[in-house]
């Protein structure tokens, strides 16, 4: 299969793009005539790497609105409550609920941490993103539960198709046990994955920790146990001290900043020029509907800029360019996927944004415009891995998916 993008902006100058199956063949004008299956006029649209969402739990789509305005704990109790009468098909349908609003937003790749995993799958691969799908575990599942999701895990650690993978996900220090969190992070490394947590999400963690575990915060602790690395993705890190930025970047895990819920949630600011002075792995995450209410990592990327700003009294706390990097090539990397940037020979994950739209004029700076001004609105196509998911803002059955999730939500 080839697709042929013609006369598209890249770097401020227009060109044409070969994907050929699913990599970015040649960049560049030809002077031959190109053969091709599908040809995209890319007048007046850039091409930019699309979105990474390092932090997600998909199927709260579901969930969107049953509660507001609680602090997190208060909060907690409330959506476990409600979780608890969830099915399998209220996932499946919320996680495509969530995933055509993450296509439509520009999002080619989520981490997913949440129940009901077959349906996560089956969700996922029916609509052709990329995820992780973390498979979340708590004590209070009980043991027989547990036993059936590492056996889930071990069994999935090589599924057939490349664009999905899973991850063992201790959901984080005060419902995991110690011995939780190793078994957790054995699995990791066994089957050559990464491991999903939440971290240092609020200040009463951090002191119930100190207060359990010999005045050690959770990165200490978690850091003691052996199970921080490079294949630990941890989620919120808000509450991190130089110490704890310290051991993150020695031991290369990554801390994904969910701004939009850390301010929802009255959870704190993310000390982002410390991270930055340390030299985290840092990425962007929306964290679940409930808490953000939507997955659009424009959204998050504007969030993050500006919390930093007020947050540090500081104009260059986060700049634009650095965020969209976060958002797009670093989430990537992160996670070993050859993609987030259009190059020749990386995966063709891309969006095409609408330069008529008129959030995108005048087009100074794309980066810019996508960063500050740009909605989901904008984005006008979504490729991921070869594959045209969204054409003039159409995803395939996105009719079907929303009366869907209408029925489910109210079931
Ligand atoms: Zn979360």
């Amino acid at each position: 299969m080839k697709i042929l993008i013609k006369d598209v902006l890249l770097n401020q100058s227009e060109t044409d793009i070969l994907i050929k199956d699913n990599i970015f063949y040649r960049i560049g004008k030809s002077e031959e005539p190109v053969e091709a299956d599908l040809i995209i006029n890319g007048k007046d649209k850039a091409i930019l790497p699309p979105f990474y969402n390092l932090h997600c739990h998909a199927g709260m789509n579901i969930l969107r609105g049953y509660v507001e305005d609680l602090p997190l704990f208060e909060w907690l109790q409330r959506i476990w409550k409600r979780e608890a009468e969830l099915t399998a098909e209220d996932i499946y349908n919320g996680t495509r609920l969530a995933i055509l609003e993450m296509i439509k937003s520009g999002t080619v790749f989520f981490a997913d941490m949440y129940w009901f995993h077959h349906s996560i799958l089956k969700a996922v691969e029916e609509m052709g993103i990329r995820a992780n799908i973390g498979v979340c575990l708590m004590d209070n599942l009980g043991q027989e539960t547990l036993d059936k999701n590492f056996a889930f895990l071990n069994e999935y650690a090589h599924y057939g198709n490349p664009l999905i993978t899973f991850a063992p996900a201790p959901h984080a220090i005060y419902t995991c046990s110690g011995v939780l969190y190793k078994r957790a992070f054995e699995c990791a490394e066994r089957n050559s994955m990464f491991m999903q947590t939440h971290l240092s999400e609020t200040v009463s963690e951090v002191e119930d920790c100190k207060k359990q575990h010999s005045n050690k915060t959770p990165v200490e602790y978690l850091r003691d146990l052996g199970v921080l690395s490079e294949r630990t993705i941890a989620a919120h890190c808000v509450h991190f001290n130089v110490n704890d930025a310290e051991i993150f970047a020695e031991c290369k895990s990554v801390a994904v900043h969910n701004p939009c819920s850390n301010m929802k949630l009255s959870s704190g600011i993310f000390n982002m020029p410390l991270m930055k002075e340390k030299h985290c792995k840092i990425a962007l995450g929306t964290d679940g509907c409930s808490s953000n209410n939507n997955l659009s990592m424009t959204e998050e990327m504007k969030f993050a800029c500006l919390l930093a700003k007020v947050g540090f009294q500081s104009a260059d706390a986060l700049k634009a360019e650095e965020v969209f990097e976060i958002a797009t090539k670093a989430g990537a990397e992160y996670y070993g996927i050859k993609a987030g940037e259009i190059k020749e020979g990386m995966f063709a994950d891309c969006i095409l944004v609408d330069l008529n739209n008129e959030k995108m004029q005048p087009n100074g700076n794309v980066i810019y415009n996508m960063v500050y001004s740009a909605d989901s609105s904008c984005i006008d196509t979504l490729i991921c891995n070869g594959k045209v998911l969204m054409e003039h803002h159409k995803v395939r059955n996105e009719e079907e998916i929303i009366e869907r999730a209408k029925y489910y939500a109210k079931h």
